[in-house]
């Protein structure tokens, strides 16, 4: 007989990602103030950097964000029920087209092959992107001022820096090649900065900005950590607790030994959730400001974490795991953006 699966209405994820709106709106409200005259978007790409598109797109319209960027149309079309306005990064394709011809989003040429396509479907209010030197999109400056753009109705022209984050003579070399483009095009704004762009200063904000990881609390440059908060919170429910004797071992490959005694709960979480191996015997839950270290190896599914001093956790409890983005970075030396568009599928979000 079939198991009758349509009768169980919910099963509760055992795991959860929760996003503080608070903490996402603030950063977003810093940027914004960091933008000086230009207005403040938000880059909501790879399902908001991990932590949920619609629900991060809806609280940041609630704090006056009002330029959306995702990387493609099925992005763009998961977002289109909220009203935003979106643009799309990586162009029109064929294939796209008729979703860009009902308006679902604007598409930002890249190429001149796009520039064609939206001419020939019939054109619009589109945005360009130009190349000034990171060689990944774009059109050419030269074709700009050769003419490609001519007759195209733009709202945004953008470029992309590509060491923002770097304090690098390329940064103002971009940013005087982009500038020499005011006034070349029918474009109403401008748009340069990413998160780190912003920390730049105001020669690099011209009329848009596009945050994403600041927005999540990523630390971009560490001169812009004091203006952001941890949005995205881990967490996980304790399936066991144990007593480990001093001298026996934790996980695979027995890399934690018990020095003396220790109380362990077992978390339902593990590396292919996106919490990283390499935070193996370095990262923690925290309850309280209280950190419980992670013992001994990160499996694909479970986590061992020293909870010796809170007697009262056990199964069914959730842990929340420490997750700073800059400080979980520096811990396991994966990048800001893995650590957080890598958290999985299994969490349940909100
Ligand atoms: C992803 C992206 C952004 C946002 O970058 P962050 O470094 O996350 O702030 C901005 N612009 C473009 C073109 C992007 O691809």
């Amino acid at each position: 007989m079939r198991p009758k699966a349509g009768r169980v209405m919910d099963i509760a994820a055992p795991l959860r990602l929760r996003v503080d709106r608070d903490a996402l709106r603030s950063n977003w409200q810093a940027l914004d103030r960091l933008s000086g005259t230009a207005a403040c978007g938000a880059a909501v790409k790879a399902n908001g950097y991990g932590l949920g598109a619609s629900l991060v797109a809806e609280t940041l319209a609630g704090a006056g964000c009002r330029d959306f960027f995702v990387a493609n149309w099925a992005e763009a079309l998961a977002l289109a029920p909220l009203g935003l306005t979106v643009s799309v990064l990586h162009g029109l394709r064929a294939e796209d087209l008729p979703a860009a011809r009902v308006g679902v989003a604007r598409p930002v040429l890249n190429s001149p092959e796009q520039v064609a396509r939206w001419r020939d479907g019939g054109g619009g209010r589109c945005d360009v992107m130009v190349d000034t030197g990171i060689n990944r999109l774009g059109v050419s400056v030269q074709a700009v001022g050769e003419g490609l753009l001519d007759g195209l109705e733009i709202d945004t022209l953008l470029s992309h820096l590509a060491c923002a984050d770097e304090d690098v003579p390329m940064n103002a070399a971009q940013q005087r090649a982009f500038a020499g483009l005011a006034g070349r095009t029918s474009a109403r704004r401008m748009s340069l900065a990413n998160s780190a762009g912003i920390g730049l200063g105001a020669d690099y904000h011209f009329d848009l900005t596009r945050p994403g990881l600041a927005l999540y609390g990523g630390v971009p440059r560490p001169d812009m950590a004091g203006h952001l908060r941890q949005v995205g919170i881990p967490e996980a429910q304790i399936l066991q607790r144990r007593r480990v004797p001093a001298g026996e071992t934790v996980g695979y490959n027995a890399t934690w030994t018990a020095p003396a005694e220790t109380e362990v709960a077992i978390i339902n979480l593990g590396y292919a959730d996106g919490y990283r191996r390499a935070l193996s015997n370095k990262g923690a839950a925290v309850v309280d400001g209280l950190e419980l270290p992670v013992l001994g190896r990160v499996s694909m599914d479970l986590i061992a974490v020293d909870v010796t001093a809170l007697p009262d956790l056990g199964e069914g409890d959730w842990l929340a795991m420490a997750y700073d983005l800059a400080e979980a970075s520096a811990l396991s030396g994966v990048s800001q953006y893995e650590l957080l568009t890598g958290l999985g599928q299994r969490f349940a979000r909100g």
